[in-house]
């Protein structure tokens, strides 16, 4: 069979650890027999940062602008027994931190069904999509713990000196006090790529905030989400026939636990963090988990929700028999390869990420599957398979069915 040509360089960053392992196998067994794999490689494990100060990861993220498509291995993100670990020079930030700088995007989680691992929530028959806002609120908040009676002002200084001030709280007793912030530019990138991906997967976008309580704060995420599709979006939504839907946080809770999903959910910082986890959980496990980075000018950084599962890797080092599940790195790499078809018209590459795709989801309905799966699955006759034997496995299904 001849290989699937491509002809722009996907970005490859390579990461840490179980996942590291599992990345060269996906590439030996079920990408590079199939397609002629062209790809800027970016090597982003701890060592390599650490040897070119971080620099790897920028360079990274500046390709990822240079050629619009990455796929991303999971990281380890620095913690003081890294330092130990690695013999750091310095305790380096989160690679998916500085690439989001960089692109200025929103991420966007997903879970991979498959029948036999079913959601908590029985009607949830579709996927939801969490869009979490990844700037600003409670995570750059400035606090102050209030001793003892006083008042508590907020006061905007403009460039000319003149002061807005607005009165937090006058204190009779010790209290606590919050302040937190956003950025219109922030907010109307975020929006920017919601309205963007409902387009791309053609799905509707739910967005909601609290703006009948919080009438300046989240009102205005309220009215720049609005003013954003009324103007760029509304045109494109009505053609395809996709619906842009803004309700109160509350309002939207209550909807997505009776609705069949099928939807992006668009979440300030805080409500996605909360609620990307609980989703998580709620659709069976994190090894199923898919996560793209959209910068709102369309860049895209595909990878798997789940870390370097670093229990795994202490396994596999100490010759042990692992189970790790592939699939979210294999879905990465699909999305990336599917995407890169769709932008340089390569039916047969977007083709070929449909089919690996099916093929894991086919294995796993099959009954094969690693021990993650295995222990909550529903089926009846099931074979738990180890990292290796269930990449194998996916790799038969597809070579059946090309
Ligand atoms: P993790 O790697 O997601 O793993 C946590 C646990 O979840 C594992 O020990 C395993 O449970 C289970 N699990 C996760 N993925 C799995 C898979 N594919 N197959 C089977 N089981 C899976 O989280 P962590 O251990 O907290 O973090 C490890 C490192 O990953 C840290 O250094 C962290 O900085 C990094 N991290 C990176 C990213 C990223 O790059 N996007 C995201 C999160 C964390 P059992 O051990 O019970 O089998
Ligand atoms: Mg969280």
């Amino acid at each position: 069979m001849e290989k699937i040509k491509m002809t722009t360089p996907l970005v490859e960053m390579d990461g840490d650890e179980m996942t590291r392992v599992i990345w060269q196998m996906i590439k030996d067994e079920l990408i590079c027999p199939f397609v002629d794999l062209k790809s800027e490689y970016y090597d982003l494990g701890l060592e390599c940062r650490n040897k070119t100060n971080d620099q790897v990861t920028v360079d990274s993220a500046e390709a990822t602008k240079k050629y619009g498509v990455a796929v991303k291995c999971a990281t380890i993100t620095p913690n003081a027994a890294r330092m130990t670990e690695y013999k750091l020079k310095e305790m380096w930030k989160s690679p998916n931190g500085t690439i989001r700088a960089i692109l200025d995007g929103t991420v966007f989680r997903a879970p991979i069904l498959v029948k036999g691992v079913e959601p908590y929530v029985k009607n949830w028959v579709k996927p939801i999509t969490i869009a979490r806002h990844a700037y600003g609120d409670v995570y750059k908040g400035a606090e102050i713990k209030i001793p003892g009676p006083g008042r508590v002002e907020l006061v905007y200084t403009a460039e000319d000196g003149t002061e807005t001030r607005e009165l937090v709280h006058d204190f009779e007793s010790a209290g606590i006090v919050q302040g937190m912030h956003n950025l219109a530019p922030s907010i109307e990138s975020f929006a920017r790529s919601c309205f963007n991906f409902a387009i791309d997967t053609k799905q509707d976008l739910w967005f909601a905030t609290k703006d009948t309580i919080s009438k300046k704060y989240d009102h205005t995420f309220k009215d720049i989400f609005q003013e954003i599709y009324d103007n760029e979006y509304k045109a494109k939504f009505e053609e395809l026939g996709l619906e842009y839907f803004y309700t109160l946080i509350d309002d939207a809770v209550a909807r997505v636990i009776r609705s069949n999903g099928g939807y992006i959910w668009a979440c300030k910082n805080y409500d996605g963090d909360v609620m990307s986890d609980m989703l998580a959980t709620a659709y069976g496990s994190l090894s199923m988990m898919t996560s793209v980075l959209v910068s709102p000018k369309g860049v895209y950084e595909y990878e798997a929700a789940h870390g370097t599962v670093q229990r795994h890797y202490y396994k596999h080092l100490k010759g042990e028999e692992t189970s790790t599940n592939s699939i979210a790195t294999i879905f990465a790499w699909t999305g990336a390869l599917r995407k890169r078809g769709e932008l340089d018209q390569l039916p047969e590459l977007s083709a070929f990420a449909d089919k690996l795709e099916k093929a894991c989801i086919d294995t796993v309905e099959s009954g094969k599957m690693t021990k993650d799966l295995a222990l909550i699955t529903t089926l009846k006759d099931v074979t738990p398979l180890n990292t290796e034997g269930f990449i194998q496995a996916v790799r038969e299904t597809l070579e059946a069915s090309l």
